[in-house]
């Protein structure tokens, strides 16, 4: 099950003039909410540096034709580095990264470092980061992912040039095209993706009752404390789909957000998204009880709904 880009027209005309004109910063930050095919913008541009057929014809997203274009979508590209830092990843996984910046390009002129979700990584990372960030070299870029840019440290932000991408228009979700997805999956990816159809695809591939989970956690939502502890306990079970139960929920969150009419559940919904954020981060760095981390998060929003 994959989809392929729409949207975001805006900045991929933008980058790819900022780099026909040799304009193109060599550190770029690309953020915006998960799912909406941030990763997929920068590959796309990633694809365009490495082609051997560069030039001012050149196509965002490269030829497709040239063996580096080949290579690249088959993953086999030398010249092409992508890390997701949500999986554990060290300190010497970051020195690891970096050992291949001091090669010299295989192929092509360029070589492209992309870093997936980069709010994830540690100081300690980070700050081994920095000084390649700022001097990355004339044909060397680096590509960094992040949902939440406010979770890294200043300094890696500061080296960076911030593109900023949005939620996708419910007509640009009427784009996709998604292979081995059922016709009745993508009316319900519109209805509750809100923007962000690459989370729900994750989660259809992983098979969870997604709208199951969706139903119980717009219950905890109004106020159930008897089905906190029961979606706890569920998310618990499922360890190996924590990711895609906690994006359910911040999704769900989000759609419920844009039908607050209070302040104070304004509020409470941007707390607990934060808090999510946070609870996988945590999940992430140590051994953590799931089942008692999420039965706290998700009693603390039904009581609060339940008291008001
Ligand atoms: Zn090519």
């Amino acid at each position: 099950m994959k989809f392929d880009l729409v949207g975001h027209e805006k900045q991929r005309a933008a980058l790819k003039e900022l780099y026909l004109k040799g304009k193109l910063p060599h550190s770029i930050l690309f953020c915006g909410p998960q799912g909406i095919g941030k990763k997929l913008v920068a590959q796309e541009l990633a694809s365009m540096l490495l082609c051997e057929e560069r030039g001012k014809d050149t196509t965002f997203g490269g030829c497709g034709r040239c063996s580096a274009c080949r290579l690249f979508l088959k993953g086999n590209l030398p010249d092409y580095h992508q890390y997701d830092c949500k999986e554990k990843f060290s300190t010497a996984n970051v020195r690891e990264a970096l050992e291949m910046t001091h090669l010299r390009a295989y192929g092509g002129k360029n070589r492209v470092v992309l870093f997936d979700n980069i709010d994830h990584i540690s100081i300690q990372s980070a700050n081994i980061l920095l000084k390649t960030l700022e001097e990355p070299g004339d044909d060397l870029y680096f590509f960094l992912i992040a949902e939440n840019p406010a979770m890294l440290p200043d300094t890696v932000v500061s080296r960076c040039h911030k593109w900023h991408f949005n939620f996708l228009t419910k007509e640009e979700i009427s784009r996709i095209h998604i292979s081995n997805c059922a016709e009745k999956d993508i009316t319900e990816i519109l209805s509750l993706s809100g923007g962000s159809p690459g989370q729900i695809i994750n989660i259809l591939e992983k098979g969870i009752d997604w709208n199951s989970a969706h139903i119980s956690f717009n219950s905890i939502l109004e106020g159930n404390l008897e089905e906190a502890i029961a979606l706890s306990e569920e998310i618990a079970k499922d360890r190996g789909n924590l990711r895609q139960y906690i994006a359910i929920l911040a999704m769900a969150t989000r759609n419920y957000l844009r039908k607050c009419h209070t302040n104070r559940e304004k509020e409470l919904c941007a707390a607990f998204l934060t808090k999510l954020f946070h609870a996988e981060k945590m999940t992430e760095e140590r051994n953590i009880n799931i089942n008692y981390l999420f039965a706290e998060l998700l009693s603390e929003l039904a009581y609060e709904k339940f008291i008001s």
